[in-house]
């Protein structure tokens, strides 16, 4: 029998309401047997959310001062929504001991980590399921780095013995008991690693939105969602700054060759973004699958006559780097010249240092400084051996006026990375989904 994992944000919990949305989705399916929530998330935009709310009653304790005021809040979220689910359910004893164990000056991880574990423990009443506490069965070293293989065992093992459960997202715990949570936005970790475990037929990860969408909508007005993405696929548009889940959270279920599913927990019919193994190549030719970019990188462009027979060139150019301790985002490069592309926040107080010491150790011919650029990623397996679609993407930027400064397109040919200047930045992502969506 298939088992699905469903993991749910913080929004897909924020008050009473959302939970009946989740019950009546976990209904929907009797395959999703295990189940991982985060805390109780904002209900409109400028509400908190419980995490910040225990974080801030953490540092309240840590400098000595009262949270009680902080913390009624927490309770009284709580509270209200037990009451309004109708729940046989007492949380004050959860509430006192969690308030104690802050006072007593607790780490920090302890206290944001209480949201998933109060969330937790009203879901799994809410749906009958058995409540592991997340401490017994994600394992962290002390060094706070997860213990990955022991995690799975322990996991394994557990929920081989509970046909279905809910386990809290976001933490878990050292082999001494000491709490340590993921960072911000952790449970889809949580979820991935549960999903890897019971060898899961899906990860469904129920957020607020229908999926990714192709581009980002405060850029163009109603972008399409993205059906289907490889792993590769979200690889390089969540570098690029498409978010949609934490980065972490790819592995487990990658490596594992389980598809996941990002769905809405407010349109529970539409089907989300289907993210699948990389050999599933089945786009339609010609397609891109989205696109992405990110403004404010700086180009140090190094001209050098016969470049291409000097052996070690390059080499002598990243050791500048390295011994600055600056990492670069690509460099492309023709036979005389090279350009460097970094974000220019790791430039901060080094690039005067930088240029002298690539003027002194590598004697170029110039070496030229380009602050404010941007770099756009066009992303798609259906552009794998398809000729004519970078000269689409360029015809559309050259007919809007776009300057390009930059062009890189990795050997895999799913994408092609332009460089434009920051201010151009949205017109030209504009002018690219014009010319390959309908
Ligand atoms: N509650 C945590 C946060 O706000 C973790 C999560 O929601 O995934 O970051």
């Amino acid at each position: 029998m298939a088992v699905k994992v469903a993991k749910f944000g913080g929004s897909s919990l924020a008050n009473s309401e959302q939970f009946k949305k989740v019950y009546n989705i976990i209904q929907m399916d009797k395959d999703r047997k295990y189940v991982v929530p985060s805390a109780f998330g904002k209900r409109s935009s400028d509400d908190t959310k419980i995490t910040d709310l225990l974080l801030l009653c953490g540092t309240h304790a840590e400098n000595n001062k009262p949270f009680d005021d902080v913390f009624s809040i927490i309770e009284n979220r709580c509270l209200d929504i037990v009451k309004e689910l109708d729940l046989d359910l007492d949380m004050t004893p959860y509430l006192k001991e969690i308030k104690d164990t802050i006072s007593t000056n607790a780490s920090k991880e302890y206290a944001a980590s209480r949201g998933e574990y109060m969330s937790g423990i009203i879901l799994s009443k809410l749906l009958g399921y058995e409540f592991i506490d997340a401490a017994e069965v994600i394992r962290f070293e002390k060094s706070g780095q997860l213990d990955y293989e022991t995690t799975i065992a322990l996991l394994k093992k557990k929920l081989s013995k509970a046909p279905n459960a809910v386990i809290p997202g976001f933490y878990g715990a050292t082999g001494s008991g000491r709490i340590v949570t993921f960072s911000r936005g952790g449970s889809d970790v949580t979820g991935a690693l549960v999903a890897q475990a019971v060898d899961a037929s899906v990860y469904e990860n129920f957020t607020d939105v229908c999926g990714l969408l192709m581009t980002n909508p405060c850029i163009v007005e109603n972008p399409k969602p993205i059906e289907k993405v490889t792993y590769r696929e979200l690889r390089e548009l969540a570098y690029m700054g498409a978010t949609v889940i934490h980065e972490d959270a790819i592995r487990p279920v990658r490596d594992a060759a389980i598809p996941l599913n990002i769905r809405n927990t407010n349109d529970p019919s539409h089907p989300g973004t289907m993210i699948v193994g990389d050999v599933e190549q089945n786009a339609s030719a010609g397609t891109i699958t989205g696109i992405a970019g990110k403004k404010d990188f700086t180009v140090i462009a190094i001209e050098q006559s016969y470049m291409n027979s000097h052996v070690g060139y390059a080499q002598k150019i990243l050791s500048i780097l390295a011994d600055f301790d600056v990492s670069f985002e690509c460099m492309p490069s023709g036979i005389d010249n090279i350009s460097l592309v970094i974000e220019s926040s790791y430039l901060e107080g080094k690039l005067y240092d930088i240029v002298e010491q690539i003027r002194l150790q590598c004697n170029p011919d110039s070496v030229e400084v380009y602050p404010n650029m941007a770099l756009i990623a066009t992303v798609g397996r259906g552009m794998i051996y398809m000729p004519g679609m970078s000269s689409k993407l360029f015809s559309s930027l050259y007919n809007s006026g776009v300057n390009i400064r930059m062009i890189n397109q990795g050997s895999s040919e799913i994408n092609i990375i332009v460089g434009v200047e920051n201010d151009d930045f949205e017109k030209a992502i504009r002018s690219i989904y014009d010319a390959f969506v309908e």
